[in-house]
């Protein structure tokens, strides 16, 4: 299989994922009740470039509902602003992203990633993209976070390398998921087109697949990609064997 086979697989299968979620426009501009925008790009407005950005940060580690939660305390108490962040005492911060857990660098995290949006070249109504080792010299921003940023909110594609990346990835003969992050990174480049839209959908639809059946105990025989995924396909001749070993050991 070739990666794009899969994107196209998994694209045909859950159909595009509209991310990354802005729940502070949820039910508006085309979005769904929880900010996501199927078929749409990265928000051309420094609030959504900011948001998506804060959200990077929040969800690392936790999942995206508890991630929201602690944005959408951010927003009714009118902190979704680097200038408001970045004066911010900690304590009031961490308290506030609570629900995103480890809230106490996390809020440190999102007061340095506000310094460096202060910083940030405005661009039309946007800003202007920041370079990926720039980001990266942000404290708390590695390269996963930095890739997201880049991606979701900036449109700049840069692939995200993720637990779920690594495990599908590596099931379907894809990839070594061992392999240092930069070095997956690079491969997958090379192998996709060079497209924001590409690079935002495939890692949705990853995410996707890994939460719903590519689990860490993987629900392999209702899988639309048992066919081509040779982790499937022998764990599955696996369990057969066993159980008609089973099966005649008892008779
Ligand atoms: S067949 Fe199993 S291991 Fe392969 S992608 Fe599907 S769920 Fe994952």
């Amino acid at each position: 299989m070739h990666w794009m086979d899969l994107y196209h697989r998994l694209l045909e299968i859950y159909g595009p994922r509209g991310w990354w979620p802005l729940p502070s426009r949820a039910g508006r501009d085309g979005r769904d009740e929880r900010g996501y925008l199927p078929g749409g790009g990265p928000p051309s407005d420094r609030a959504g470039i900011f948001e998506i950005s804060v959200g990077a940060v929040l969800t690392q580690g936790i999942s995206w509902t508890n991630a929201e939660r602690a944005l959408l305390r951010l927003l009714e108490n009118d902190f979704l602003d680097p200038r408001r962040i970045a004066d911010c005492p900690p304590e009031t911060l961490a308290s506030l992203v609570r629900p995103a857990g480890y809230y106490n660098v996390k809020a440190r995290k999102l007061i340095e990633l506000s310094g460096f949006f202060l910083g940030l070249r405005p661009d039309g109504p946007g800003f202007r993209a920041p370079g990926r080792t720039d980001l990266l010299r942000v404290w708390g921003i590695g390269p996963e976070t930095a890739d997201c940023i880049l991606t979701y909110a900036f449109g700049i594609p840069s692939f995200v390398i993720d637990e779920y990346t690594r495990r599908i990835f590596g099931r379907t003969g894809l990839a070594d998921p061992k392999e240092p992050y930069e070095k997956l990174r690079t491969a997958v480049e090379r192998g996709i087109p060079d497209s924001p839209a590409v690079y935002a959908e495939y890692h949705a639809l990853i995410v996707e697949h890994g939460k719903l059946r590519c689990r860490t105990r993987p629900d392999c025989r209702p899988c639309p990609l048992l066919s081509c995924c040779e982790y499937g396909l022998s764990s599955l001749s696996y369990e057969t064997a066993r159980t008609k070993h089973d099966t005649s050991s008892l008779v």
